[in-house]
C-alpha cells in the first residue's frame, strides 16, 4: 500500500479528533482565551471534542480565588468548563471535564486527569496538599486516569511509574521544551505503555494544534478515559503529521 493510502486508511479508522490538553482563562491564570472562545476555535479547526484541563493547584484554586473557601473556589474553577460546554453544546463540539493537578507542597510536576466530574474535582481538592503518590493510591477514583504532563520539561522530575497511568510524551506548548525523544525513550525503558499527546493550549496563534484521534466519539469524560486507557488512538500534529 502506498503512503498516501495508508494515511487515508488511518484517518478513516481514527476519524474523531480530540484535544486532550487545553486551558481557559480565568481558571488558568496563564490562559488567554475564555472557554466559549476555546470551544469555537476548536470547532473551527475541525475538532470533535476538547478536554478542558485547567490548572488545579493551591496557587490557582486557593490564592488566586477565595482563600479558605473551597466551595467558591471550585465553583469558579468549574465555571470555565461550563462556559466552554454550553458553547460546545450550541455549536456541536463535545467538551469534557479534565484537570491538570499540581501538588505544590511536594514539587512542581503537573499531572493530567481524565475521567472526572464535579464530585471528583471536589474530592481532588482535599488532596491538593498531599503527595502525588498519596493521591494515586488513596485519592483517585479508579475510573480516573493519572498522566504525568510533559515529564521532561525543565524542572520536572519523573514520578515512579507504579504511581502513574501514563506519560504525556507529546506536549506541544511552544514556550517549553518537552524533550519528546527523552520522554519516549524513558517511557519505553520503564514500560510506561500509555503515551498521550496534547497541545497544552493557552493562546490563539499556535502554529499547530495536536489531536488525539480516536475510532469513535466518547459520551463523557469517563468513557474518554476508558478509550485513552485502551491505547487505541493515534496522534496528529497539525493537519498532516500522523504519530503512532
Ligand atoms: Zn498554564
Ligand atoms: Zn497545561
Amino acid at each position: 500500500m502506498d503512503r498516501k493510502n495508508l494515511r487515508q486508511q488511518l484517518l478513516e479508522s481514527y476519524p474523531v479528533r480530540i484535544e486532550l490538553h487545553a486551558h481557559t482563562q480565568p481558571a488558568s491564570g496563564c490562559g488567554r482565551v475564555p472557554g466559549d472562545q476555546v470551544a469555537k476555535n476548536y470547532k473551527a479547526a475541525g475538532y470533535d471534542a476538547v478536554v478542558i484541563t485547567n490548572h488545579f493547584s493551591r496557587g490557582t484554586l486557593i490564592d488566586y480565588y477565595q482563600p479558605s473557601c473551597k466551595a467558591e473556589s471550585i465553583e469558579k474553577y468549574l465555571a470555565d468548563y461550563y462556559l466552554a460546554k454550553r458553547t460546545g453544546d450550541d455549536i456541536g463540539l463535545k467538551v469534557f471535564l479534565g484537570a491538570e493537578i499540581r501538588f505544590e507542597k511536594t514539587g512542581g510536576n503537573d499531572y493530567l486527569l481524565y475521567g472526572m466530574d464535579e464530585a471528583l474535582i471536589d474530592a481532588a481538592f482535599d488532596y491538593i496538599d498531599a503527595t502525588p503518590q498519596e493521591f494515586y493510591t488513596r485519592g483517585k477514583d479508579p475510573r480516573t486516569l493519572f498522566i504525568q504532563a510533559h515529564p521532561f520539561r525543565d524542572d520536572m522530575t519523573q514520578l515512579p511509574p507504579e504511581f502513574l497511568d501514563g506519560f504525556e510524551v507529546f506536549n506541544m506548548h511552544p514556550g517549553h521544551n518537552p524533550r519528546i525523544a527523552l520522554a519516549e525513550r524513558y517511557a519505553n525503558e520503564k514500560h510506561i505503555s500509555l503515551k498521550t499527546i496534547g497541545t497544552d493550549y493557552h493562546y490563539t496563534g499556535y502554529e499547530n494544534l495536536c489531536a488525539a484521534r480516536f475510532p469513535a466519539l466518547p459520551e463523557d469524560s469517563f468513557e474518554l478515559a476508558e478509550m485513552i486507557r485502551s491505547g487505541d488512538f493515534i496522534g496528529e500534529i497539525g493537519d498532516s503529521l500522523i504519530i503512532l
